[in-house]
């Protein structure tokens, strides 16, 4: 009977493009008509839209959310005998850019509800070398961004860099991520909360010094053209992807708000049902840029939900400080509850054109499961 379940898209990108579908031909074509494909007139437009939408200063596309991540950091002049704090319980990429600048990620466990860094443990952590700190505004909700701004500036001034890649469009104490610290990192990646058909990414600041450092690095450090001033990289993010953008920027409040209200009726529906979920903080609004649940015995819940035509995910199997190429930063047991949720969480199906009788099939589904 359970083969009979039409299958849930756990991302629905093909839904997205069909209600979008003229809008984002017509931004293609005018790029391939004007043929600027590098840096052309829709970079800018859509930094100047993003800017208004946060209410950052500053937006600098970049060429993926790794590299807005590699490109703050190199901004900050971090490298070589620094240290960095930030959550082991996150992709590979927060950490990855800190050690391939040369510096040390320093781990610090999550809370186990929300899964984000536990500030209590910070301040712990801080050294004479420490000099940002880089949390992760997971599953689209943002960490305690106010009290990690304190400590920073408890701590002669350290950078604070959110990693802001699944939470485009959430809102913190009502102000927006991606403008709640010295930088906000975020990726368009296709299924993140506003994505690109491709790679993209942006970062956003406030200060005008480290935005220009910033815009020089993206560009192989050129303050001029063949003017050299410092070290960068190749880190744009293509025209053609920027005009993706900007035409789904037409459906994002919508979006947004489809996503939160999904959100709330998953909560609603598995608290009823006595089910364990990640929490959210109500001093903020995820943006669920995945809706994630803790079960014991995932692979059974797993593969039950799979023959209903609900498939799930994990984010993330492994916390960085167990991956073999960053065990060397941290002992083993530094971060039980990292540890403990790795094993538990479960990421179900979620895009804004989810319908309610959709949520209530998966939440009826998970419970069966876990009983
Ligand atoms: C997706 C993601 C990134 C990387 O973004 P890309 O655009 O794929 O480079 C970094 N950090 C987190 C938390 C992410 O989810």
């Amino acid at each position: 009977m359970y083969m009979s379940s039409p299958l849930i898209p756990f991302v629905d990108l093909q839904a997205q493009y069909q209600a979008l579908k003229p809008q984002i031909q017509q931004r293609i074509n005018a790029v391939l008509d004007h043929g600027q494909y590098i840096m052309g007139p829709e970079v800018r437009e859509l930094e100047e839209r993003l800017e208004a939408y946060t209410g950052a200063k500053h937006c600098i596309t970049c060429a993926s959310g790794t590299e807005a991540l590699l490109i703050s950091l190199m901004a900050l002049g971090i490298g070589a005998g620094d240290e960095v704090i930030t959550t082991p319980f996150t992709f590979a990429a927060t950490a990855e850019m800190i050690v391939l600048l040369g510096a040390k990620p320093v781990f610090v466990d999550v809370e186990p509800d929300t899964c984000n860094i536990n500030v209590a443990l910070i301040e712990a952590k801080i050294t004479p070398k420490t000099r940002a700190i880089m949390p992760v505004s997971l599953y689209g909700q943002a960490a305690d961004m106010d009290e990690i701004n304190a400590i920073a500036a408890r701590h002669g001034k350290l950078a604070v860099i959110e990693d802001a890649a699944q939470s485009f469009g959430a809102e913190y104490k009502g102000r927006k991520s991606c403008n709640l610290s010295t930088f906000g990192c975020t990726s368009f990646f296709p299924s993140k909360p506003l994505g690109c058909y491709g790679d993209g990414g942006a970062l956003f600041t406030n200060d005008d010094a480290l935005a220009l450092a910033c815009r020089e690095i993206r560009v192989h450090g050129q303050s001029r053209r063949y003017v050299h001033s410092r070290i960068g990289l190749g880190g744009r993010m293509d025209t053609l992807q920027c005009a993706v953008v900007l035409a789904k920027l037409e459906r994002f409040e919508w979006e947004i708000a489809r996503r939160m209200e999904l959100g709330q009726l998953y909560n609603e529906t598995l608290d009823a049902l006595g089910l364990t979920r990640v929490q959210q903080r109500a001093d903020r609004n995820s943006v669920y840029g995945q809706y994630t649940v803790l079960v014991d015995n995932r692979d059974v819940v797993q593969k039950k939900l799979k023959d209903a035509g609900i498939p799930t995910a994990v984010h993330y199997p492994v916390p960085l400080n167990l991956q073999p190429a960053y065990a060397h930063f941290c002992c083993a047991d530094c971060t039980p509850h990292a540890a403990s949720v790795a094993k538990r969480v479960m990421s179900l199906p979620m895009h804004p054109d989810l319908s309610n009788l959709e949520v209530n099939r998966i939440a009826s589904a998970l419970a069966e499961t876990t009983v």
